[in-house]
């Protein structure tokens, strides 16, 4: 018997989550060591929401959603442990043919860097049209009618003239579309955005956060959005996960996070952003450099940077930052801070 998708369009309601990733653990096995990319990260994604994963580059956050996706390179990348469930059932337990089918209409992503993730030899639209004749068995010319529909619905002016030019014939911000519009192709219920506006300009990334924002309002989907930008994440985010050293450290909606963070790190990124306001006042970096991932220190990861840090004999008991690792904990309703000084340090 062939296996099916047991996944209903838009199955469940706003608040039922679509996708859950639990205690999911990463590691990359190399000549050097075992690189511990992602280190128990939990989340959930529903219907209609977006979820903003923040951190610096090596935080773990791309890795974090190729895993999702099943698309590390293993080797020497390897999930370790933990589960990501669609619809309830876990993704991981499935089939190498059940994971392929999940994949465009189940979840779908849009990648970084559209120039080298476009295969520059084929037309945009037989790349777009290519996901209807893998999925559903669809002749060229229904693949190309579907290619120019989606390039319209993503706002790419002339479609229909432009359906058989390449990739190099389009501008960033028109090729990041393309890569939305192959991404649409199945109607996905989850979408992975992994910094999809990183090489764009300015204006141009202004109106890519708008077309995935008016498409997810149209289609329901959940949006997952990777990115190392505070101004991307509070325009168009619901909730924040902030990730470092391959945990997630900080989590709550999105005002609560960026108005009142309650984790040092949460609070050094929020500090470093210049503010129109404070023109000609200097900022406030965090100090230090992000873990190599290979060697994360031990106790709380972000000691060696952490203004807080209390060690030895001005640690409380069990709680020396150097020694004992904090857990994720819930520190006010629906907030969660990876900090052992939390309500100390920002309040219940
Ligand atoms: Fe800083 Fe300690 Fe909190 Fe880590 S646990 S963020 S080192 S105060």
């Amino acid at each position: 018997m062939s296996e099916t998708l047991t996944t209903p369009q838009f199955a469940g309601s706003v608040g039922v989550p679509v996708l859950e990733v639990d205690d999911l653990h990463v590691e990359f096995r190399t000549t050097y060591g075992t690189v511990s990319a992602v280190n128990g990260i939990t989340y959930s994604v529903n219907k209609g929401e977006t979820l903003a994963i923040l951190g610096e580059s090596g935080s773990g956050k791309s890795v974090s959603v190729q895993a999702v996706m099943g698309i590390l390179d293993t080797p020497p990348g390897f999930i370790t442990s933990g589960s990501i469930r669609f619809h309830g059932e876990d993704i991981l337990k499935m089939s190498s043919h059940k994971q392929r089918i999940l994949r465009g209409p189940g979840i779908a992503m849009v990648f970084q860097d559209a120039l080298s993730s476009l295969n520059p030899v084929f037309s945009v639209g037989h790349q777009i049209g290519e996901m209807h004749r893998a999925h559903q068995g669809a002749s060229r010319r229904e693949a190309k009618a579907k290619a120019i529909e989606l390039m319209e619905r993503v706002g790419i002016p002339a479609a229909r003239e432009r359906v058989n030019d390449y990739p190099h014939q389009f501008s960033g911000g028109m090729r990041q579309r393309v890569m939305i519009a192959m991404a649409l192709a199945l109607d996905p219920e989850i979408l992975i955005a992994d910094e999809p506006t990183t090489a764009l300009d300015v204006t141009v990334q202004a109106q890519i956060m708008e077309l995935l924002s008016d498409l997810q309002a149209d289609t329901g989907m959940g949006l997952i959005l990777i990115t190392h930008d505070l101004g991307v994440v509070n325009e168009v985010a619901d909730r924040v996960a902030v990730m470092y050293a391959g945990k997630i450290v900080e989590s709550g909606t999105i005002d609560e996070v960026f108005t009142s963070p309650t984790h040092p790190y949460t609070a050094g990124l929020m500090s470093s952003v210049p503010q129109a306001e404070s023109k000609g006042t200097r900022l406030n970096p965090i100090t230090g450099q992000p873990p190599n991932l290979a060697a994360i220190p031990a106790g709380c990861s972000f000691h060696p940077r952490c203004p807080h840090a209390r060690v030895g004999s001005a640690a409380a008991p069990g709680r020396d930052c150097a020694v004992e690792v904090p857990d994720l904990r819930e520190v006010r309703p629906g907030r969660k801070s990876g900090c052992h000084y939390s309500e100390e340090l920002y309040g219940e």
